[in-house]
C-alpha cells in the first residue's frame, strides 16, 4: 500500500513546504531533501541536508523512501534512474523528467508528437548563435532559452531588434520565434499510476513585464469553451504522451490569432495553481500527493472565481516578511495569506501570496488592487 510510504521530495520551497502541509492534514510522513533553512524545514517529518543535483545525495536520500517526488525539475536524474532499478516508486518517471529537464528536447518532443508550440532551433554557444545571426538577418525577433536550469523567467531573453543582442546567453540554448500573446495560460493536469486523468480549468497568468515573474493568476481564465475544451485536450494529449505520472503543469500561449501554443511544461505543482488550496475543492498539492500514492485524484472544481496574487521581493527589501507588517493588509475581507518563511527578501524573490476568493472577476480584480495597494506600502527592512 502506497499510502503508508515514506514519502521523499527534492527541493525545499514553497512548493515542498505546501506539499508538506497538505500532507500533514492526512498524517503522512514526508522527508524532504534541501539545505538548512529552507522554507520547508520548519513543516516536514525530516529534513536532510544535501543538494539534489547532487547523484549521491540524490542517492543516498532515495534509498531511504519509498517514494520519490519533486518540486523542482533540476534534479540529478542519473541518480534517479538507478533508484528506478532498485525499486524505488519515481512520479515522475526518470526518463520523463530527462525530456522535461531539457527546453531543447521539450521542444522536439513536442514536434515529434505534433503538439503546436512555436518554432525552434537549438544552439551548443553564443558564438553558434551569432554565426547563425550573421546570415539571418530576418530572424529578429525571437526568444532565447537556456536549455537547462531556468525558471522564474531567468534564462529567457526576449530579442526585439539587433540592439538587444548584447542579452544573447553564453550556454546551450534554443531560440524561438516571438509569439504575440493575447493570453498566458495553463492547465495543471495529474494522472496517477492507475491511469486516472484528472485537470484543473484552465487558469489565466498575467505577468510582471520587468520580471517575468507571474504576477496574477485568475480561474475562470475568460476563455471560450472551445479554447478551454482544446487547452484540456492539449494537457491530456501531452500526459498521454510523455508516459506522465504525477502532477503536470502546462503553460500554453492564447496568440492574437486565436491559436493555442504549448511554452512549456513543469512536473510538478505550480504558481499558477496556489489559488487551488481555498479555491477548488482539491488543491495541487493534495492532488500531486493522490497522484504518486495511487489514491483516487480529487475533484478540481472551483468553489467560486478565485485569484492569486505574489507577494515578491522589492527593490530594498532585506529581511523576511513578518506578519505583523502587513496588519492592515489583513483588514481585507476574504483574503487568505500564505508566507513562505524565507530568510531574506531579494528583489523578485517569490516571498508568499494571498488567494482572493469573489463573486465575479471584477470582484478578484478590485481586491487585487486594494492587496497591491496595501504591499506597496510595506518594507521588509
Ligand atoms: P520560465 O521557465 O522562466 O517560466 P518561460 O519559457 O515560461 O520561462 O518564459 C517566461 C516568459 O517569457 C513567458 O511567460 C512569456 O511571458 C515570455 N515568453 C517566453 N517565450 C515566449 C515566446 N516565444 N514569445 C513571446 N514571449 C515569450
Amino acid at each position: 500500500m502506497l499510502i503508508e510510504s515514506k514519502i521523499g521530495i527534492l527541493g525545499g520551497g514553497q512548493l515542498c513546504r505546501m506539499l508538506c502541509m497538505a500532507g500533514a492534514s492526512w498524517n503522512l510522513n514526508i522527508k524532504v531533501m534541501d539545505s538548512k533553512e529552507c522554507p520547508a524545514s520548519s513543516v516536514c517529518n525530516e529534513l536532510v541536508v544535501g543538494n539534489i543535483t547532487e547523484y549521491q545525495d540524490v542517492l543516498d536520500f532515495g534509498r531511504t523512501v519509498d517514494v520519490l517526488t519533486l518540486e523542482i525539475e533540476n534534479v540529478n536524474i542519473e541518480a534517479l534512474e538507478q533508484l528506478e532499478k532498485e525499486g524505488v516508486k519515481i512520479f515522475p518517471k526518470a526518463h520523463t523528467l530527462r525530456i522535461i529537464q531539457d527546453k531543447g528536447l521539450q521542444k522536439q518532443f513536442y514536434k515529434n508528437n505534433s503538439i503546436p508550440s512555436s518554432e525552434f532551433k537549438l544552439f551548443s554557444t553564443k558564438l553558434e548563435l551569432e554565426e547563425f545571426l550573421s546570415t539571418q538577418k530576418t530572424f529578429v525577433p525571437f526568444v532565447q532559452k537556456s536549455r537547462i536550469g531556468g525558471y522564474d523567467g531567468r534564462g529567457v531573453e526576449l530579442i526585439k531588434s539587433p540592439d538587444d543582442f548584447f542579452k544573447i546567453l553564453d550556454c546551450p540554448s534554443l531560440i524561438e520565434d516571438l509569439v504575440e500573446i493575447d493570453k498566458e495560460l495553463s492547465v495543471i493536469i495529474a494522472k496517477n499510476p492507475s491511469e486516472q486523468i484528472s485537470y484543473y480549468p484552465a487558469a489565466l497568468m498575467k505577468f510582471d513585464q520587468q520580471t517575468n515573474l507571474v504576477n496574477t493568476v485568475i480561474t475562470p481564465s475568460q476563455i471560450n469553451n472551445e479554447t478551454e475544451q482544446k487547452a484540456q485536450e492539449l494537457a491530456i494529449n501531452i500526459v498521454n504522451q510523455l508516459d506522465f505520472v504525477g502532477i503536470l503543469s502546462v503553460e500554453m500561449f492564447l496568440t492574437k490569432t486565436g491559436q493555442l501554443l504549448v511554452n512549456e511544461i513543469a512536473p510538478r505543482t505550480h504558481n499558477s495553481g496556489h489559488h487551488t488550496i481555498e479555491g477548488a475543492v482539491t488543491s495541487q498539492f493534495e492532488q500531486q500527493l493522490r497522484a504518486i500514492l495511487d489514491l483516487p485524484l480529487g475533484d478540481t472544481s472551483f468553489l467560486k472565481p478565485a485569484g492569486m496574487l505574489n507577494i515578491v521581493g522589492k527593490v530594498g527589501d532585506q529581511n523576511k516578511i513578518n506578519i505583523k507588517d502587513l496588519q492592515e493588509l489583513l483588514k481585507i475581507p476574504n483574503i487568505h495569506l500564505h508566507l513562505y518563511g524565507k530568510k531574506e527578501s531579494r528583489p523578485g524573490r517569490k516571498m508568499g501570496h494571498i488567494t482572493v476568493l469573489g463573486e465575479s472577476i471584477e470582484e478578484i480584480e478590485a481586491l487585487f488592487k486594494k492587496l497591491n495597494n496595501e504591499l506597496s506600502k510595506t518594507s521588509s527592512k
